[in-house]
């Protein structure tokens, strides 16, 4: 029985569904947010994990799972850094004038 894990677009809640077999798993209609009951979720690619006796293989997979950080983060972190450029050069600019 497949497990997979979902993302709410909603409310990010991430939650992990059961389907009867795989097929049904590709084919069939994602499932509601059990939080708000928004279908707009995802799935999130990795966290295909078949039900097994092993603990560590199954943490693995959901550790897997987590969802990436949010870019807009990285983009703040790379303007800062513009930033600290551009005041760099202007103050080389006024130190040669
Ligand atoms: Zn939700």
């Amino acid at each position: 029985m497949p497990i997979y894990e979902y993302r709410c677009d909603g409310c990010w809640l991430v939650f992990s569904y059961f389907f009867r077999s795989v097929r049904a798993a590709e084919t069939g209609a994602p499932p509601q947010c059990p939080e708000c009951g928004s279908v707009e979720v995802q799935r999130l690619i990795s966290a295909a994990a078949v039900l097994s006796n092993d603990p560590v293989a199954e943490a693995r997979a959901r550790e897997s799972a987590q969802p990436a950080p949010s870019p807009l983060y990285g983009r703040k972190e790379i303007q800062e850094q513009m930033r600290q450029e551009r005041n760099r050069r202007s103050i080389a600019r006024v130190d040669g004038e």
